[in-house]
């Protein structure tokens, strides 16, 4: 059996891998010229080891981490909002929160398929869906590419999903803009975490290598970008807690990322038409308040490939494709309502709100300690499917 899969982000690649494991011929179309992520950190909860668990690779994500400690929320004077315990998370969920550089893990993930699988520098720029008697055909800059299956995941501006639901309105602007910087550790102690204060949050990763991720973001209109992205930093954080100022400072500014968030506030109504399903960020993206848009997306590839994996004809692609949407498609929404919310929470701009949650995250801590991982339960207790 024959698979396109467009795009070779955590979605596509997990997906193309979970297929070419199960005995299918992949390709995977990839707009880029060459396998290279932004340069900036992700958090692998456990949901996302347990879908990498299914490719045979938790273990070498696992090894990415560099601390197992506590993490705290605590406001821009440095006041702790909130603790959260490393080692209570892993008693619960078996796994810790893998903090790693995306190009560490996407270089685990592409190990796992020969080279010749991806067709760099191609644009995809339609798709025809295919039926029972149809192959689903994929139409590029390079010309039409059939296979008895398309993946569409191709990202938040997914071209793709355009041609599929060209009812559906698409990513629209969350408010939200961010900053992502990977820098050298400062020296001095400090614990990783959140800064929350004011509507905006920074955000603390130490990784195994030296560096730190860091992220900010705050609200914004749309669009705006700024000659000195690190000076913009500065100007929004330089005057928190330590060691905020010395990570901005320590950027290279050609390398901060500053984006804009968009989110799939409308559901999609399926998630497949004909013989292409969608997913990761094409069909759910969300904002990245609860670390989840990559998890997700693993989620999706892994899922897809198990239920599509055994498919021996195209009745049978449909009737697993049919299970993938009821399998993720209430689940993809879902995440992208608890992010949204979870947004709502950390970046709330009023004072008297912010006053309430931080009482409220802090008396939950002490007096009702096990309350902050239940809330994590729904997002990170999730398993892969078993077998058809
Ligand atoms: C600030 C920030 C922090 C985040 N932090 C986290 C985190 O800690 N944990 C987490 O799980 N998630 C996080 N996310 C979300 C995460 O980055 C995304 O959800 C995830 O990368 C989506 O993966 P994907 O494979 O669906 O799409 P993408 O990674 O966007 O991959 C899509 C691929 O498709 C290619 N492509 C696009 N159009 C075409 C075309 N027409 N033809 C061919 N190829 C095409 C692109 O080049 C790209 O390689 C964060 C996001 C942001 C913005």
């Amino acid at each position: 059996m024959e698979a396109i899969v467009v795009g070779a982000g955590f979605g596509g690649l997990t997906a193309a891998v979970g297929l070419f494991q199960r005995g299918w011929d992949v390709t995977v179309v990839e707009r880029a010229t060459e396998l290279r992520p932004v340069g900036s950190g992700l958090a692998v909860a456990p949901n996302g080891l347990r879908a990498l668990d299914t490719l045979g690779v938790g273990d070498a994500v696992r090894k990415l981490a560099a601390f197992q400690g506590d993490a705290t929320v605590t406001r821009p004077d440095g006041r702790v909002i909130a603790r959260t315990a490393s080692k209570a998370i892993v008693r619960r969920f078996g796994d810790a929160v893998i903090p790693a550089t995306r190009s560490s893990v996407m270089d685990v993930l592409t190990a796992l398929v020969p080279a010749d699988v991806f067709r760099l520098g191609v644009a995809a720029q339609g798709v025809e869906a295919g039926s029972a008697s149809q192959r689903p055909c994929l139409l590029t800059d390079s010309g039409r590419l059939e296979a008895d299956m398309i993946v569409a995941a191709d990202g938040v501006n997914s071209v793709l999903r355009r041609a599929l639901f060209p009812e559906h309105p698409g990513a629209v602007y969350s408010g939200i803009t961010a900053w992502r910087l990977l820098v050298p550790t400062p020296a001095g102690d400090f614990l990783p975490g959140e800064v929350w204060g004011g509507g905006r949050v920074f955000g603390i990763t130490p990784l195994a290598d030296g560096r730190t991720y860091a992220y900010g973001a705050d609200h914004a209109e749309p669009g705006i970008t700024y000659p000195d992205e690190k000076a913009e930093l500065l100007r929004r954080f330089g005057d928190w807690h330590f060691p905020i100022p010395a990570l901005i400072s320590g950027a290279d500014p050609e390398t901060v990322l500053h984006n804009d968030i968009y989110e799939i506030a409308e559901a999609l109504p399926a998630y497949h038409r004909g013989s292409v399903a969608i997913l990761g960020d094409a069909a759910h993206a969300m904002t990245p308040h609860l670390g989840q848009g990559a998890n997700q997306a693993m989620e999706d590839g892994v899922t897809l490939a198990a239920l599509v994996g055994p498919a021996k004809d195209s009745e049978e692609i449909a009737s697993a494709l049919a299970r993938y949407t009821a399998l993720r498609a209430l689940r993809g929404a879902d995440m992208v309502r608890r992010s949204h919310r979870m947004g709502a929470l950390t970046q709330s701009t009023s004072r008297s709100k912010t006053a309430l949650r931080n009482l409220g995250m802090s008396l939950v801590g002490r007096l009702v300690p096990d309350l902050a991982l239940r809330a994590m339960e729904p997002v990170v207790a999730w398993r892969p499917p078993e077998g058809p």
